[in-house]
């Protein structure tokens, strides 16, 4: 295996060591090969905001393989999950279920040039939207851990067409709306980004891009992968009250399972095959095991009125104790921080973009990290990689992470 990795991300090329091979998880804690735990940030990257192996998933997981894995026809489930992810998200008026968050994120792209007949795209410097090949320019998480350039492979007419804009500046975006009028399809953006390490998009910028986009006949695509049922019930556009036209999920809508989604308005969603003449299908598309993993999480979320409030209450206290710790130890820090999801940058100056992004010490950070995994404490070995909270973090577990925290942050600031 390339890197010895089937995702580039699990490597630790950036922080140093070898990468953990895990033996099993269970809550907020995993078990590598060696039979060390680990309070888990990582969450495989987002998905598992319930912990992991939470028995309501494992169960339905079990009962619905019994009765067969894959039926490339239709069933109830799909519909099941397209129904509820409708509820949540009030701006979804059809959906359609893909395997991953890449494929809605390239299935939307090509639906949003479909639905304007024009080429271009925006996208915002530092944020990730899965390995398409218009989307890896100026790239988030892995792209950006490993200071690629834009990536060998894609060709220059491709890269042509996918312009980078500056977050949470919207006079960046309204500059390339001139200099490419009526050629732009499509806005694609994480509106709460995760992949340049957690930034958090402002209100007014938000709100802007919508007015702009409508204004020019522009899709606004809001990347909820990661986002999406995680910085609240129906995401961020919830969160911010600001609607996309065209929305794509992944990571918790498949509860640890493979599963994307995109969906939106209906008169743009009409265009994909068979309703229309887009292309876009999948042999293992909407299979019952993972809707079923879905639909569990989903249902769970749901469930539980205290949910986001119970995230944000955990949150928030380790917030303030990595605040505490780092301010005790003396180290230059920034913690970035949108309910369950937060990333702990060293640096003096707010983080609001990639470029600030990118002023963050990864020496440190490296140090944080090996310090952290030391003590049982495993972090996205990565600056630019969000952590994630779940339900099944215990006031003891971030308690032990603030304490690791403390020695880290001592260590690093021993260091300079
Ligand atoms: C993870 C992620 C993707 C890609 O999803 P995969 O399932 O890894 O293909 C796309 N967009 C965002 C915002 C993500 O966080």
């Amino acid at each position: 295996m390339p890197g010895g990795v089937n995702s580039p991300v699990r490597a630790f090329r950036s922080v140093g060591g070898a990468p953990l091979y895990i033996k099993s998880a269970l809550g907020s804690k995993m078990v590598d090969a060696d039979g060390n735990e680990f309070i888990d940030y990582v969450g495989s990257w987002g998905p598992m905001i319930l912990g992991h192996a939470d028995p309501r998933v494992i169960d339905a997981i079990k009962r619905t393989a019994e009765n067969g894995t894959s039926f490339g026809a239709n069933s109830e489930l799909e519909i099941e999950l397209a129904k509820f992810v409708k509820r949540l998200v009030p701006s979804i008026e059809m959906i359609r279920m893909v395997n991953s968050g890449t494929e809605a994120t390239m299935s939307a792209m090509r639906l949003a040039r479909a639905f304007t007949g024009r080429n271009k795209i925006i996208k915002f410097e530092g944020c990730y939207h899965g390995h398409g090949d218009s989307f890896l320019s100026k790239a988030g998480s892995g792209v950006a851990t490993f200071g690629l350039p834009d990536s060998p492979g894609v060709t220059p007419t491709t890269a042509a067409d996918t312009l980078n804009a500056v977050y949470n500046d919207l006079a960046s975006v309204q500059k390339l709306v001139q200099q490419n009028h009526g050629e732009i399809a499509a806005v694609f953006i994480e509106p709460v980004a995760g992949n340049m390490g957690c930034v958090q998009a402002r209100r007014e910028f938000l709100q802007g891009l919508r007015d702009l986009c409508t204004a020019e006949n522009i899709l606004l695509i809001f990347d909820e992968v990661m986002c999406g049922f995680r910085v609240a019930r129906g995401g961020a556009q919830e969160l911010y009250g600001t609607d996309a036209d065209l929305t794509t999920f992944g990571k918790i809508i498949g509860g640890g399972l493979p599963v994307g989604a995109y969906g939106g308005r209906g008169d743009i969603m009409e265009m994909i095959a068979p309703s229309g003449p887009v292309y876009q299908a999948g042999t293992l598309s909407g299979n019952p095991l993972a809707m079923t993993a879905g639909i569990e999480t989903l249902r769970a979320i749901d469930e539980d009125t205290d949910f986001f409030s119970s995230l944000e209450e955990k949150g928030a206290h380790l917030e303030r104790g990595l605040r505490d710790a780092a301010l005790e130890a003396g180290v230059e820090h920034q913690i970035n921080r949108v309910g369950s999801m937060f990333t702990v940058f060293f640096t003096r100056k707010e983080v609001t973009d990639f470029t600030s992004a990118k002023m963050s010490d990864t020496e440190k950070f490296a140090e944080y990290f090996r310090h952290m995994l030391q003590s049982g404490i495993y972090l996205p070995p990565s600056q630019f990689e969000a952590c994630f909270i779940s339900v099944a973090h215990t006031r003891e577990d971030l308690d032990r992470t603030i304490e690791a925290a403390s020695g880290a942050f001592t260590t690093v600031a021993k260091n300079k």
